[in-house]
């Protein structure tokens, strides 16, 4: 078989779809869910469908949008659980997940079983708590993903590249949604000063 052959055949209308998971994590304030916003933008310019989930407790903003800090917007919908992204995602190309740390211990097996059915799952959330420990699903995610991306914020303090979201208020509930009030970017140095 040439080349040319080979090429006509990966880009005929029929060809298998080939799924894969794209992982996009890091602090609060580190840009995760603008990052998601670009690429499924770019995804539904190129005429392919979007479907954006997110855990239905984060409720900070509007239930039916994801809303990014600079206010770029994504129709999305709120999910009880990762089941439910399953059911919901039939013949969509591109699936989102914003927030994934707030999700069951069961959303990697969803991700791998959409990318398997050949869907573009791209997925974003915090890879540590407050007390920076990794959080939630995040990391069988990062282990199982074709590809990760840690985007980072900068820290407050001294200027460095920041990873740590640290919790300014005490308390000790691991879920505490808000934002800028309660939280910093912090880099190592600045974060074990602090702890
Ligand atoms: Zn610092």
């Amino acid at each position: 078989m040439n080349s040319e052959h080979h090429f006509f055949e990966n880009n005929s209308a029929d060809a298998q779809r080939v799924g894969s998971i794209e992982v996009i994590c890091g602090s609060m304030f580190s840009g995760k869910t603008e990052e998601l916003i670009r690429r499924l933008r770019r995804a539904q310019f190129a005429r392919q469908t979007v479907e954006i989930f997110k855990p239905s407790l984060d409720t900070r903003y509007a239930e039916e949008s994801i809303v990014s800090h600079d206010q770029n917007e994504i129709p999305c919908s709120p999910v009880e659980n990762s089941g439910n992204i399953l059911l919901m995602s039939a013949d969509i190309d591109v699936v989102g997940i914003d927030e994934a740390q707030f999700f069951d211990d069961g959303l990697p097996a969803v991700c791998n079983q959409l990318a398997n059915q050949g869907v573009r799952v791209i997925v974003a959330g915090l890879d540590m708590d407050y007390r920076g420990k990794p959080f939630g699903p995040m990391p069988a995610l990062c282990s199982i993903a074709d590809d990760v991306t840690k985007v980072h914020a900068i820290c407050v303090e001294c200027g460095r590249l920041a990873m740590y979201s640290h919790r300014l208020v005490k308390n000790e509930k691991l879920v505490l949604l808000g934002e800028k009030e309660e939280y910093q970017p912090l880099c190592r140095h600045c974060y074990n000063l602090k702890k």
